[in-house]
């Protein structure tokens, strides 16, 4: 008789923009994906039993990919807005975030959003930064692919201010850009990151939120949260 098969895992496709640290980024020497989101999805993925495997991609193309049947879920700090949930279904909302501004180390005039009415915004293309920017009164924005190439563009002195999510933005200045750069000011918004998932896709959504559920009882959100954000 033939020995029996071992079945294979089922594959979970992720989406994600990957260079949002601490939420995704490369780990400069083992190339793996890491970050809250990549440990939250492979847990996800466990407690779900399919393989996870994370493809990355430009932020403004991780719905679209949704619609399209490219990928099963979307894990990118993607803010819970009514205009995506319009395109794309949630998970129960899993991080707690906002928007927040960085300006240069030295710069002693800008202080909160309304001292950013007619200055310069880099911000992320097709994010909830982007579109906060864009209602501050006679600000000129410019809109790149990701966070470092805004922040980048802040350091050459392009634009004034990078308008990014609070937990990003601190996280970049604890890492590379302290000598360079500070964050100021309350944080603007209040938003809540969810894992998007096609509308057609709604056994997915269920078995997704069974899973942060679970990791939630068990102890291991936290302990994947303590490791990322933990002081
Ligand atoms: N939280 C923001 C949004 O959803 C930014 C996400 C990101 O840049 N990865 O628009």
């Amino acid at each position: 008789s033939k020995p029996a098969e071992t079945p294979k895992a089922k594959v979970l496709k992720v989406g994600s923009e990957t260079t949002f640290a601490p939420f995704e980024f490369q780990d400069e020497k083992s190339k793996e994906y890491v970050g809250f989101d990549m440990d939250l999805i492979r847990a996800i993925g466990k407690e779900m039993g399919v393989e996870v495997q994370i493809q990355s991609m430009g932020f403004d193309g991780l719905i679209p990919a949704l619609e399209a049947g490219n990928i099963d879920v979307a894990i990118s700090g993607m803010t819970i807005t009514a205009e995506r949930a319009k395109k794309v279904d949630f998970s129960t909302p899993y991080y707690k975030s906002g928007l927040s501004m960085v300006v240069k180390v030295d710069n002693d005039t800008l202080k909160t959003f309304k001292d950013l009415e007619g200055k310069r915004i880099a911000v992320q293309i097709g994010t909830t930064g982007a579109m906060e920017a864009k209602k501050i009164k006679d600000a000129t924005i410019r809109e790149f692919n990701n966070a470092p190439e805004a922040f980048m563009e802040l350091k050459a002195g392009g634009v004034d201010a990078v308008v990014n999510d609070l937990p990003v933005n601190e996280y970049y200045i604890a890492q590379a850009g302290g000598k360079d750069a500070k964050v100021v000011g309350e944080p603007l918004t209040s938003e809540e990151y969810g894992i998007a998932i096609s509308k057609k896709n709604t056994e997915t959504t269920e078995k997704v939120n069974k899973a942060i559920e679970a990791l939630k009882k068990n102890g291991e959100y936290e302990r994947i949260y303590m490791k990322w954000f933990g002081k």
